[in-house]
């Protein structure tokens, strides 16, 4: 029996409930169901209930009783099949690709070539526009080489007088937005570091595992910290999700005492970026910003880095602390995009409606640059905008941050680039 004592705090917070207004919706009403389930076991009302979570953790941030909801619920999905809930193959192949490298850059690839191809053919408000405009590199950051020079075999990193430091890109940067690894190394060089991206990383396995796949979050983490162990020094990531999850790695290694050792050793040498940034600037003096004209800039929250890690002040003193940028919030907290990692796919009224929510207190605030560190957050957020036919450019902090400073050419002007 779970510790729940049906207070309801949870779902106050649930974004899924406030939408749909269901019971089996909330935490309560989960952890409820998973002890009373020898009703209906596995029935595919109970195993949709249990895939329609975003995995936000709003309700264990607030639960008195301090109950690991996420863990709960990640555990009942490790007993469904591989395909449950609505858009169960759909999830299932995205998590196949993200776990592949090789067919995950060549779909990027592909997207890439669709989306430059067929731009000029599609109607604004076209619901293949809005998927394509993922892959639209309108963060590109021309001129800006400094990554590219520190992973080329050969490259003598000494003789640049930068000192190396490993980089995970994930999943997103490394197949369809690259120019974030960029923007990152253009930010570190300002303290004589240079990234390097360590062969043969792979996807950091939090699809798999907030899908309930064991085994393969397993093999995932396992291989990424092989090859991170043969670095030396801290290691920088610039995506929310991927830090938060190579973060639980000890949690998820936890019985097996070797792997869990080695994990412990390495979110020792983790570095996220804005908090990293941060840290840096205090320690040294950065290149100073050039003067812009002020832009309203709206900051997305990413729910790992909100409720569960609280990183949430780094990123805005970073902005603050451009000339150009002028921060814009609104009274309230903005809360979830309703993208939670492939719950979109399975859920897209549910998550279709929590960004329309999230849209309704942020758009008022007339932001002229839309920005996260989550690759999720910005994905959800770049359809939105082109679902709402804007042009507001939405791009990844690192990005916003190099161009600010001065160290790479102006993001793109729009969500279409
Ligand atoms: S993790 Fe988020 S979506 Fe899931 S039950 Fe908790 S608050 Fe609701
Ligand atoms: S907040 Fe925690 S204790 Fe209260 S109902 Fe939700 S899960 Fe139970």
């Amino acid at each position: 029996m779970t510790e729940c004592a049906k207070c309801g705090a949870c779902s106050v917070v649930c974004p899924v409930f406030r939408i749909s207004g269901r019971e089996g919706h909330t935490a309560r009403g989960r952890l409820h169901l998973r002890e009373t389930v020898e009703l209906a076991p596995h029935s595919a009302q109970y195993e949709e209930l249990f895939s329609a979570c975003l995995l936000c953790g709003a309700c264990a941030a607030v639960c008195p009783r301090g109950i690991d909801i996420r863990a709960a619920i990640i555990e009942a999905r490790a007993g469904f099949s591989a395909v449950y809930g609505q858009g169960g193959y759909q999830k299932f192949l995205a998590r196949k690709a993200l776990a592949h490298p090789g067919l995950l850059a060549a779909l990027g690839g592909l997207g890439r070539g669709v989306a430059a191809g067929l731009d000029p053919f599609l109607s604004d408000r076209s619901g293949l526009r809005l998927r394509l405009a993922l892959f639209e590199d309108s963060e590109k950051v021309q001129g800006n080489k400094a990554l590219a020079q520190t992973v080329s075999p050969g490259t003598e990193l000494s003789e640049s007088g930068l000192t190396e430091m490993a980089y995970f890109p994930g999943c997103v940067t490394h197949a369809l937005w690259p120019h974030i690894a960029d923007s990152c190394a253009t930010l570190v060089a300002q303290y004589n570091l240079a990234l390097t991206i360590p062969d043969g990383l792979v996807c950091c396995g939090l699809a798999a595992h907030a899908a309930g796949d064991r085994s393969e979050a397993r093999a995932l983490a396992c291989r990424n910290l092989q090859v991170l162990e043969r670095t030396d020094g801290p290691i920088l990531v610039s995506c929310a999700s991927c830090y938060a999850h190579l973060h639980d790695y000890p949690k998820l290694l936890a019985e097996e005492p070797d792997w869990h050792e080695r994990a412990l050793q390495m979110v020792e040498r983790l570095r996220e970026l804005t908090t990293f940034l941060m840290q840096q600037a205090q320690l040294e003096s950065p290149v100073l910003p050039v003067p812009r004209p002020r832009r309203r800039v709206f900051y997305h929250d990413p729910c790992h880095f909100r409720h569960q890690l609280h990183i949430t002040a780094p990123p805005r003193e970073l902005i603050r602390s451009c000339p150009g940028l002028e921060l814009v919030e609104p009274e309230d907290e903005p809360g979830c995009c309703g993208m939670g990692g492939l719950f979109h796919l399975g859920e897209p009224e549910l998550s279709g409606a929590i960004l329309e929510q999230l849209l309704d207190r942020v758009l008022p605030l007339e932001p002229e640059v839309i920005t996260s560190t989550c690759s999720g957050c910005l994905m959800q957020w770049r359809m939105a905008v082109a679902a709402a036919g804007l042009k507001i450019p939405v791009v990844h902090l690192a990005a916003l941050l190099a161009e600010e400073a001065g160290l790479c050419e102006k993001v793109g002007s729009g969500s279409r680039g």
